[in-house]
């Protein structure tokens, strides 16, 4: 018999391989440690996935380095990973190296360990003459066992005296793993629960029922906006922890800011409850060092975004997905994913409550739970009876329009700014101005590598490519009939903030958008002058919508709805009620009342008109038969499939060639139709022509069949195009 291990190698292979064990790792448990391992002839890193005995095993090589010394996954976490590589037919070990902590997968760039020495006191007594040691010594006596860094801020230099201390046997030193602090330095203010209103204690209190019940439990929280979801998931895990166990909470990237995880740490730190935070804005060394610390079993609750819901948490007993309708739980690259209906995976995988909650549900969730899938649980008032905004539809028809704003939302501003409260306008495009145009032969300026014009980035004196890194300076005439100077035209969020400042020049303006959040914290920063009220407008896209509990916003501004409702895609109603709901939703969240203002060219619009009435509910009965007749989701499923390639005329015809194997592949499938080919909506995207193929079963089951044939797909193609496959899209670009 061999002792042999099926390693998964972090790389795009079809199965795992087989390698043997040597002596020294026969008896360590291996499974869910990082091995490094002959590939070829060179070496390749690959997670351990099970260890088995082979009768013959004199043909495998061995592995040549264990890299881990603990494993980093457990076995229902590489269940878990299989399962979902599984079901988005996506390479396991590309999923597993989505999985861990980024860095992981190489072997040069891999984060470290790092190490301080930490001293104690021993039994041995002597009398020392040096004054610095005795004060040391006797330092360390009272404060020990204590670690280098804090001992240097101590004493000077305090390396060599230690170092003679330690001969002296009066000390040992030790090596501790160093942890590195994302949070370090932000002040925790203690918190305490705020006694509940009925229907958030009823909330609470079927949540837990079902965290002690060890079962597979999923809710629906639909709470309107400011109606106090986020107490619910506090007290829920409250009740989690006192069993014993621990809390997932997945937010969207952008909301988990340093005062949503303030919230948690004030609330529970006092009680030795340890908040562990994973996202995209640590460093990889943070990342793996948060990552281990879960591993060990030292952390409660772990908020983080979408990829955290690979967390390896052991004694999981609930997983809360806050704005779960927000499309950034989608993956859309790689391993593209949906981390809120892992969410629910791994629930049932691992018997646990699920708790989805927003004030604009997804409609797929709503429709589960109309089908008793999700139990749903509703907050209808804000906390405190604190009425919701009154929204004013503005018709752009008839207004009269200074600096892209109406007379309406100009006049509201002017009131907000003399009641000194503060206003949000919504604009969700960045940049100074769409495009630049000829008045004279009508010429834009368009990315070379993509089908689309570039914008104008005023400040930068650049025009940008959203898509690619595309960026050049305006010429002094137009490129094509070398006529006067090009005109902005349309307006983004950084003409919006200069137009703005000429109608209020006294007012305090700032914006919100990519463009200014790109520093490490800047996003941060900004909402800190915010909460001190140190802004008086703030501009910005999408990112102003999102979770933020701004006390002296009183009135939000709507600039331009058109673009959202017009898009070309099946989910553009449902976005643009989502975002309409949920700015909204940044008003009058205090004591001050607040107050809305649409600025539309459709006013007439049924998605606009449930949206001042705060009405999901109509919205959703609305829109529902829509899908329902199309078989759009959540009543159909849908897997898109993309073809890229530089040669147009190869990727067209290899389109067609595709849609008849597929054809053919769905007629022995029950309800799948194989939609295209057809140009995607970027058909040209950082160079590459691209198709796309929308693949629509009537029910998963159906799906399923047509995508179990897609390791056969690439076997059609030449190596020269790229075929990605994308199960449930929720973007289609
Ligand atoms: P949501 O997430 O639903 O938008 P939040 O949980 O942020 O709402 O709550 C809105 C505000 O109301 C917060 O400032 C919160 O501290 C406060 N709050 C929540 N529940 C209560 C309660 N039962 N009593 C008093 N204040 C509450
Ligand atoms: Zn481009």
């Amino acid at each position: 018999m061999f002792k042999v291990v099926v390693v998964s190698i972090l790389a795009p292979l079809p199965k795992p391989l087989n390698y043997l064990v040597d002596k020294v790792h026969a008896d360590v448990l291996l499974v869910g440690r990082r091995v490094r391992v002959p590939l070829g002839r060179r070496f390749a890193v690959g997670v351990v996935l099970e260890a088995i005995d082979v009768e013959d095993g004199t043909k495998l090589k061995p592995i040549a380095e264990v890299l881990d010394d603990e494993p980093l996954l457990q076995p229902e976490l590489l269940t878990f990973v299989r399962r979902a590589s599984a079901y988005y037919a996506f390479p396991l070990g590309l999923a597993l190296k989505a999985a861990l902590p980024a860095g992981l997968g190489s072997l040069t760039a891999a984060p470290k360990v790092k190490h301080v020495r930490v001293y104690s006191r021993t039994d041995m007594q002597l009398t020392l003459r040096g004054s610095l040691q005795k004060e040391i010594l006797a330092w360390i006596e009272n404060h020990g066992p204590i670690d280098l860094d804090t001992l240097r801020q101590q004493f000077p230099s305090p390396y060599t005296v230690l170092q003679r201390l330690e001969a002296l046997e009066l000390i040992t030193c030790r090596q501790k793993e160093s942890q590195r602090d994302p949070f370090v330095g932000i002040d925790v203010v203690a918190d305490q629960d705020w006694p509940l209103n009925d229907e958030q204690a009823i909330a609470v209190s079927q949540i837990a029922a079902a965290s002690v019940a060890e079962k597979f439990k999923p809710f629906l929280l639909h709470g309107v906006t400011g109606s106090g979801k986020t107490e619910v998931y506090l007290q829920a895990i409250r009740g989690v922890l006192s069993a014993k166990k621990q809390a997932l909470v997945l937010v969207p990237e952008i909301a988990l800011t340093p005062q949503l995880v303030g919230r948690f740490r004030a609330r529970f730190e006092q009680e030795s409850v340890r908040v562990g935070v994973l996202h995209s804005g640590m460093s990889t060394a943070e990342r793996f060092d948060m990552w281990r610390a879960v591993v060990r079993d030292e952390v409660d609750i772990v908020i983080g975004a979408r990829s955290a819901i690979f967390a390896p948490l052991s004694r999981l007993g609930i997983i809360v997905v806050d704005e779960e309708h927000d499309d950034s739980y989608k993956q859309s690259e790689g391993f593209r994913y949906q981390g809120r209906d892992l969410a629910l995976m791994r629930g049932q995988m691992e018997g646990v409550a699920v708790v989805l909650g927003s004030a604009t549900p997804s409609l797929g969730s709503w429709q589960r739970a109309e089908d008793q899938l999700l139990q749903r649980l509703s907050l209808t008032k804000r906390v405190g009876e604190r009425p919701l905004p009154e929204v004013t539809l503005v018709d752009m028809k008839n207004a009269e329009v200074e600096g892209g704003l109406s007379a309406e939302l100009r006049d509201a501003i002017t009131q907000t700014l003399e009641r000194e409260q503060q206003c949000l306008l919504l604009l969700n495009r960045r940049g100074y101005a769409p495009f630049l145009l000829c008045g004279d032969c009508g010429a834009s300026y368009r990315c070379p590598n993509c089908e689309i014009t570039l914008t104008w980035h005023r400040k930068l004196g650049q025009l940008r490519c959203h898509y690619c890194d595309y960026h050049q300076p305006p010429a002094d005439e137009c490129p094509q009939c070398g006529g006067a100077a090009m005109d902005p035209e349309g307006m983004g969020t950084e003409r919006l903030a200069d137009e703005l400042q000429l109608l209020y020049p006294d007012a305090r303006i700032e914006r919100m958008d990519r463009d200014t959040t790109a520093a490490k914290n800047a996003q941060q920063a900004l909402v800190g002058r915010m909460e001190r009220r140190g802004v008086d407008i703030l501009v910005g896209t999408q990112m102003i919508a999102k979770g933020h509990d701004f006390a002296a916003v009183t009135l939000v501004g709507v600039v331009d709805t058109d673009a959202a409702l017009n898009f070309p895609d099946f989910r553009s109603a449902e976005r643009s009620f989502s975002l309409l709901a949920q700015v909204a939703g940044r008003a009058g969240r205090a004591d001050l009342p607040g107050r809305v203002v649409v600025q539309t060219y459709s006013i007439d619009n049924p998605v606009l008109q449930c949206a001042i009435d705060h009405d999901y509910l109509r919205f959703a009965k609305q829109e529902l038969p829509l899908r329902q007749l199309l078989s759009y989701p959540p009543f159909g499923c849908l897997a898109n499939l993309v073809l890229s390639g530089l040669d147009r005329q190869e990727v067209e015809r290899a389109a067609d060639a595709l849609v008849a194997g597929l054809e053919s592949q769905a007629e022995v499938c029950s309800g799948v139709e194989v939609l295209g080919p057809a140009p995607c909506p970027l058909f040209r995207l950082r160079n590459r022509y691209r198709m796309q193929i929308l693949l629509k079963g009537q029910s998963r089951r159906a799906l399923r069949e047509l995508i179990a044939y897609a390791p056969q797909w690439n076997t059609y193609l030449s190596a020269r195009l790229t075929l990605v496959l994308d199960i449930d899209p929720v973007d289609m670009m």
